[in-house]
């Protein structure tokens, strides 16, 4: 079926988790697809062996998709180039495209730029981006929409690639996306039914170059919202990006807060998630739509999250009982606020995927008194605001990881009174010491809390290995 790509010469940079469906659609529409990718490794090869099987030409650690000036180039005759969304903008081979004026774009693009292709149905987005909860609310809301009889799936930076969900067999009425600063700065004519920013906090920095270009990069989601454009109330950048944000004309600001709601927000009252947002009067009526005890769990931030849900998903007409319906029906995956088991009066949780401050700080907001278990790689990040603010609710803190001398010394300026276990060994008994540790600093009725605040790589393959190691160490504790 001849499509704006036959005969087109495009350029995919990056092999991977984008890439390899990247190419495989476009030679699919009749493009002729150059991948190029940095590194020769032996999966790298296999996906490169696979695509050259269809006719594609891959181009393996040739110099064209480095980070230094030695690239080769510009592929002969590329008009287009697809990236892979983690690649820096600062790459030469994008100053080369910029230069002979060719465009860029990341899977997210190429994926709404598909949407409808080959008489399908083009599902509208409704869009989360955050720097964190992005997850969680988008399963929500997933969930949300399930309950509501519609058909739709969580996608996007999260399980089904958006790719697949655009050009796949499966019809979606609606689809609930995930999208990562990253995905969003390559994504520039992406046009959301309606979308929400979490929260605003620093990471990627490195990537983004400065808080402005990162904050930048995720306003991105509200361009050309139809319906509404859903902001935190407590985190004021959040609606500065609303504000900056063009619109399509009728499209509203609405706001979520853990308060007693104002018109054209959705809040909480008295236990229960209220919406003065999609009713009728909203100056005078609010709509009840779930009980806290509904959202699993009922952490604050994950009120937050559930709200945000609840309300795009309202923007998209959806009834009260099916915001009700789609909480109850969500659980949370692996290691965010999971409960792992109760010892002796001590509940241990697992929050190992708070791998930066600003999630600890959630987590830690949300357990008092609390032994808090953290460490390994910061990042780049300073503790001092998560000390000082965490400092009343710490019974004690157990620390590992490689970078745990910074956190230590934040607890000592601001919270000297509490007590410290420093654990200096990362082999394979560091875990089940540091439970052993925050059992003996514990008390009845206090939470022993797994929130790093810090990547896991130092002493776990990832963030889900470390959570399974705490798991592992508490259920070792009760045998
Ligand atoms: P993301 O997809 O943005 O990484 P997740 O839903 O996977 O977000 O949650 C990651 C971690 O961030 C959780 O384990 C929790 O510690 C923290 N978190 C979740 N929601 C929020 C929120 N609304 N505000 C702050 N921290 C949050």
């Amino acid at each position: 079926m001849p499509s704006e790509f036959s005969g087109k010469h495009v350029t995919v940079a990056g092999l991977g988790v984008s890439g390899v469906p990247a190419a495989k659609v476009l030679h699919g529409l009749g493009a002729h697809v150059t991948v190029v990718n940095d590194g020769a490794d032996e999966r790298a090869r296999t996906q490169a062996a696979e695509l050259e099987a269809l006719g594609v030409t891959v181009r393996l650690g040739d110099g064209t998709a480095s980070d230094s000036g030695s690239a080769a180039g510009l592929p002969e005759g590329t008009e287009l180039i697809v990236t892979a969304p983690g690649w820096k903008p600062t790459k030469p081979l994008f100053t080369a495209a910029e230069q002979a004026g060719v465009a860029v774009w990341g899977d997210v693009e190429l994926a709404w730029r598909l949407r409808g292709h080959g008489g399908r149905k083009a599902a509208p987005w409704l869009a989360v981006t955050g720097t964190n909860g992005k997850t969680t609310t988008v399963q929500m809301l997933a969930s949300i929409l399930a309950a509501a009889g519609l058909r739709t799936a969580a996608v996007g930076n999260i399980g089904v690639s958006l790719l697949d969900a655009v050009t796949g067999d499966t019809e979606y009425d609606v689809l609930a996306v995930e999208l990562s600063s990253y995905q969003l700065h390559w994504a520039p004519s992406l046009r959301a039914h309606s979308a929400v920013v979490l929260n605003l906090a620093a990471d990627h920095l490195d990537w983004h170059g400065s808080m402005e270009a990162y904050a930048a990069d995720k306003g991105r989601v509200y361009e050309g919202n139809q319906v509404a454009c859903v902001y935190n109330a407590a985190d004021r950048a959040t609606e500065d990006l609303v504000r900056a944000a063009d619109v399509e004309e009728g499209c509203r600001a609405v706001g979520f807060t853990l308060g007693t709601p104002g018109p054209s927000q959705l809040g909480v009252v008295e236990g229960l998630l209220v919406d003065r947002a999609f009713v009728e009067d909203r100056h005078k009526n609010a709509q009840e739509l779930a009980e806290v005890s509904d959202v699993n769990p009922p952490a604050p931030h994950n009120i937050a999250n559930a709200l945000a849900a609840a309300a795009l998903a309202r923007a998209y007409g959806v009834p009260a009982a099916a915001v009700r319906d789609g909480l109850r029906a969500f659980t949370p995956d692996a290691h965010r606020i999971a409960h792992v088991a109760d010892v002796d009066g001590v509940a241990y949780v697992d929050d190992s995927k708070a791998t930066n401050t600003h999630a600890a700080e959630a987590s830690l907001a949300a357990y008092e008194p609390v032994v808090w278990i953290a460490g390994g790689l910061a990042k780049g990040a300073t503790f001092d605001e998560l000390v000082a603010g965490a400092a009343k609710r710490l019974r004690g803190a157990v620390l590992i990881g490689a970078d745990r001398a910074l956190i230590r010394e934040a607890l000592a300026r601001h919270a000297p009174e509490v007590p410290v276990v420093d654990l200096d060994r990362t082999d394979t008994g560091a875990m089940p010491q540091a439970v052993r540790e925050a059992r003996r600093l514990a008390e009845p009725g206090d939470t022993v809390l797994l929130a790093p605040a810090c990547a896991s790589m130092d002493m776990f393959t990832n963030y889900n290995k470390r959570g399974d190691a705490f798991a592992e160490a508490v259920r070792e504790l009760g045998a």
